[in-house]
């Protein structure tokens, strides 16, 4: 395998445990799941042994793939190896469609970092991670005119 600029080292990578393996599994096969509660039905992310609204057991399940910006900041110094190259790069919390109180930190790619702002709709799309077998999710902006209702700001907390 060659990959163009080789010669940084390669991001960390993942260390799934028993919970957090179907979440790698999912993303390998291009797919964004997180647990989601089998009693009450409550999307819980990050990974968790049980669910903490009700404590019932967890499955994962599909997400649509689409939410939008809760808030993001734009990643100016070098902090892992592997993502100097990409730098300037913008890190969102995303807010997935299916729950509203669930944030996701991906970063956002195919637009630059003064692009990205709180309430932008995105869609997720699953990319390689350099140095290994995992993908990971970022997220892409949709076009402005599938966010003309979004709502500025975010819910209160709890
Ligand atoms: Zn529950």
């Amino acid at each position: 395998m060659s990959r163009a600029g080789s010669s940084e080292m390669p991001p960390p990578q993942p260390a799934p445990d028993s919970h957090s393996k179907p979440y790698w599994e999912h993303l390998a096969r291009g797919e964004l799941a997180i647990q989601r509660c089998q009693a009450c039905r409550e999307w819980q992310f990050p990974v968790l042994e049980f669910c903490r609204r009700c404590g019932g057991a967890l499955g994962y399940e599909k997400l649509c793939g689409e939410g939008t910006i809760y808030s993001y900041l734009v990643q100016h110094h070098n902090v892992a190896p592997g993502f100097d190259a990409l730098r300037p790069y913008a890190i969102a919390l995303v807010t997935p469609d299916e729950a509203a109180h669930v944030r996701l930190a991906a970063r956002i790619v195919e637009a630059a970092p003064d692009e990205v702002r709180i309430g932008q709709r995105v869609r997720v799309e699953i990319v390689d991670l350099a140095g290994g077998d995992y993908k990971l999710p970022v997220f892409a902006l949709l076009a402005d005119g599938a966010s003309s209702d979004a709502v500025q700001g975010g819910d209160p907390p709890g």
